[in-house]
């Protein structure tokens, strides 16, 4: 079997699919790198040559499979050919358009953010591992564009008080940036709509900020999209508690939906003056209302930080767990480099958004 990586295009994408060390991992499987597919996120045409790769212009014909980042552009899609596999995140539940065009073009498409949340399929789960670095760079851009400490210190020009944090929506990247901030020294505080949340929270050192909303947690461990009257007391609860915080991190999010507004602009405005915000929730809309996505402003002497795809600002680790979670998949739809779709297996059937000419 033939594994195409051609180079991300998608703006500011720096992740590559499959890096060097995995690359010399894969078993029967002959990959082609598009040149500098690797260069933006640290690896070079040489490291995947010494892995076993075969540098090329164009990874995208003559391959079984092509392997990707980001869900291909118009342009890439007019590539691909009838029959060949597609693996990237295809944002099934939010560009049905997308999905459609791959349909017609005869592709079979497996999307990353749909294999399913079980314990079989951990090693693939991108969006957990995507999630992470997320989570923890939200809380490493909060120190930076915090005009304080996050510890507390003892010197001889006196004590300096620790941090206090709020990370609102604690899944993979809400417990990261939880352990993130706790080990700058912040005193940490979490939140989260799924009631089983709490006890992970806690495991983390944090203490659990009580709001009084409590939703439910659907089949897949995703929560259920809060009703109105909910949400507005949510937001009433937030906008009460907010103030107390010096950083808010939030990733509160529902799969295919905008992200739930939580920190309406009256709550920004009671905060104080240099609190930092940071809204994991961008790429979807934002959790604050003053969130601009892809921006840093500055409201109220409040920082809201909005900056787009955070994995593609830190791509070696990113890729390096991405590739990991490519090869598992790979190695389940083609054991030995062998393609053996089993269409009754629950990974294989539900990370396939497209086949046949079909859109699922
Ligand atoms: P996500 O990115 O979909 O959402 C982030 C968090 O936002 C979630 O914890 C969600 O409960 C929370 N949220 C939604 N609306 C909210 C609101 N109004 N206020 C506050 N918080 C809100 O979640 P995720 O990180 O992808 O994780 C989803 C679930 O999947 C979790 O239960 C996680 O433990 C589970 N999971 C399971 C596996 C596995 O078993 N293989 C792997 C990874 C994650």
């Amino acid at each position: 079997m033939r594994v195409g990586v051609p180079k991300e295009t998608a703006p500011g994408e720096e992740r590559v699919a499959l890096v060097p060390d995995v690359v010399a991992r894969l078993d029967g499987i002959t990959v082609v790198v598009e040149r500098g597919a690797g260069v933006a996120a640290g690896f070079t045409d040489d490291a995947y040559a010494d892995a076993g790769a075969t540098i090329v212009d164009d990874a995208w014909s003559g391959v079984d499979v092509v392997v990707k980042v980001a869900k291909p552009a118009t342009a890439e899609i007019e590539r691909l050919q009838e029959g060949q596999l597609l693996i990237a995140f295809l944002q099934p539940l939010t560009d049905r358009e997308g999905v459609g065009r791959l349909a017609a073009r005869g592709v079979t498409g497996f999307a990353m953010e749909s294999i399913p949340r079980i314990t079989r399929a951990q090693a693939m789960d991108a969006l957990s591992s995507q999630a992470t670095v997320s989570g923890y760079k939200a809380a490493l851009i909060a120190a930076d564009r915090l005009p304080r400490f996050f510890p507390m210190l003892t010197t001889a020009a006196g004590t300096i008080a620790p941090a206090k944090a709020l990370v609102v929506g604690a899944g993979v990247a809400g417990l990261q940036a939880i352990a993130t901030a706790r080990r700058l020294g912040a005193v940490v505080s979490g939140f989260d709509v799924r009631p089983a949340v709490r006890e992970q929270i806690q495991s983390l050192g944090a203490a659990w900020l009580d709001l009084g909303v409590v939703g439910e947690e659907t089949e897949g461990g995703y929560a259920r999209e809060l009703t109105a009257d909910e949400q507005r007391r949510q937001q009433e609860a937030l906008e009460e508690r907010v103030p107390e915080f010096d950083v808010v991190i939030t990733t509160a999010a529902i799969p295919g939906r905008a992200a739930p507004r939580l920190i309406p602009a009256s709550a920004v405005a009671k905060m104080r003056r240099g609190s930092v915000i940071v809204d994991l929730a961008a790429d979807t809309g934002g959790n604050c209302e003053l969130t601009q996505p892809g921006e840093v402003v500055e409201v109220h002497g409040v920082t809201v930080v909005g900056t787009l795809n955070l994995p593609s600002t830190m791509p070696f680790h990113a890729s390096q767990l991405y590739a990991r979670n490519v090869a598992a998949l790979l190695a389940h739809l083609a054991p030995k480099g062998d393609l053996a779709l089993d269409w009754d297996d629950e990974i294989t059937a539900g990370a396939c958004v497209t086949r046949e000419g079909v859109a699922a």
